[in-house]
């Protein structure tokens, strides 16, 4: 969407009614697990927001969807404090913006050309604290802060260890999702029984975690790929890919599809291979996440407020053709 002829005013009105639209799908999506427009058109009208800020950077605002993770928390559930922030991801649509982002990278890092490409699972992030090797306590992400207690039903899924290889304390992130047989026969259930079959598998493993009764949760067969550690006494992995084998190690599930390349050719290759063998796959894949290799420089990349800067989202394109597009109507 071109912003051209538009003043200081009328983008800051623009952006509001964006955010607005944006705040209302995200309320569906992550609050109540029910979004009423398919991923792509919510994505396709933040990046006109994006393009409205970086274009007039000046009606920015701290509470604007791009400044800020996921959101709200529900109640019924105790709240719990994230000392290190859970993220999001930076999104691209293209390859040739895939490509901007790995030129911008190690044109400023004089390093050796270095990714681990891993699938990005369709599912929800969950953070899982262990002490002394026995699992204490696992949330949400929340807003990135501050996420919700879901203990006990993490402890109804089998690929989470309740005790680990070795007595350490450490937490570890990665993603919980509902493989696609699961999902098919839990909406299949829900319409035998006149419920409303959830919109897609991210939303029915939100919805089957976020439920007071681990009885629900335990029905649901959800799995897990953990694919972080946001603190670990002692790691000895200075790579993501050696990260990801120590993790196996300890006895956590990791996604074994993760491969390390060492150009954009290889880059390139991966993201179509995956693209290709999506559909086969038994767990739902939304794309690529494409992250620096060494754990040190991931660490002086840093990140922004909301993403890393040591790793992008190459996001497949939508499975279904969106027959209905909701857009906002322009009235300049
Ligand atoms: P995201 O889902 O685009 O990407 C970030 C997340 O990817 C991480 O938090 C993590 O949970 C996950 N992930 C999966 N595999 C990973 C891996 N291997 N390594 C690292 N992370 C991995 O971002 P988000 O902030 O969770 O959600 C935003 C997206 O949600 C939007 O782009 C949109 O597609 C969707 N959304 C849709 C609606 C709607 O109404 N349909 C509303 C709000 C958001």
């Amino acid at each position: 969407m071109a912003f051209e002829g538009l003043n200081e005013k009328q983008a800051a009105d623009q952006a509001a009614q964006l955010r607005s639209q944006l705040n209302q799908w995200a309320d569906e999506y992550y609050t109540y697990d029910s979004p009423s427009v398919e991923d792509a058109v919510y994505d396709r009208t933040y990046q006109q927001l994006v393009e409205l800020e970086t274009k007039f950077p000046q009606i920015v605002t701290p509470d604007s969807p791009t400044q800020k993770v996921g959101d709200h928390t529900l109640p019924g559930f105790t709240k719990v404090q994230h000392d290190i922030a859970m993220l999001s991801l930076g999104d691209v649509f293209s390859k040739e913006e895939l490509g901007d982002f790995v030129d911008r990278l190690t044109s400023t890092e004089s390093v050796p050309f270095e990714y681990n490409c891993e699938l990005k699972i369709d599912g929800l992030a969950v953070s899982l604290r262990y002490e002394n090797g026995i699992f204490v306590q696992g949330s949400t992400r929340g807003n990135g802060q501050i996420g919700e207690d879901i203990t006990r039903n993490l402890k109804t899924i089998k690929s989470i260890p309740r005790k680990l290889s070795r007595p350490i304390n450490i937490e570890v992130r990665g993603e919980c999702y509902m493989p696609k047989a699961s999902f098919a026969a839990l909406n299949e259930e829900r319409q035998n029984n006149g419920q409303a079959p959830f919109a897609n598998p991210r939303n029915a493993a939100a919805g089957s975690l976020r439920q007071l009764d681990p009885k629900v949760t335990a029905r649901r067969k959800l799995s897990t790929f953990m694919y972080n550690v946001a603190d670990y006494d002692d790691l000895k992995a200075d790579t993501q890919s050696g990260l990801l084998e120590e993790l196996k190690a300890l006895g956590f599930t990791i996604n074994p599809s993760y491969q390390v390349a060492h150009s954009m050719t290889e880059i390139d290759t991966y993201v179509d291979k995956y693209q290709q063998l999506r559909d086969g796959l038994a767990y739902g894949i939304d794309g690529i996440v494409i992250k620096v290799n060494s754990l040190p420089l991931q660490r002086s990349l840093g990140a922004t407020v909301k993403v890393p800067r040591w790793a992008i989202a190459f996001k497949f394109p939508p499975e279904e053709v969106q027959t209905v597009v909701r857009d906002i109507e322009w009235t300049v």
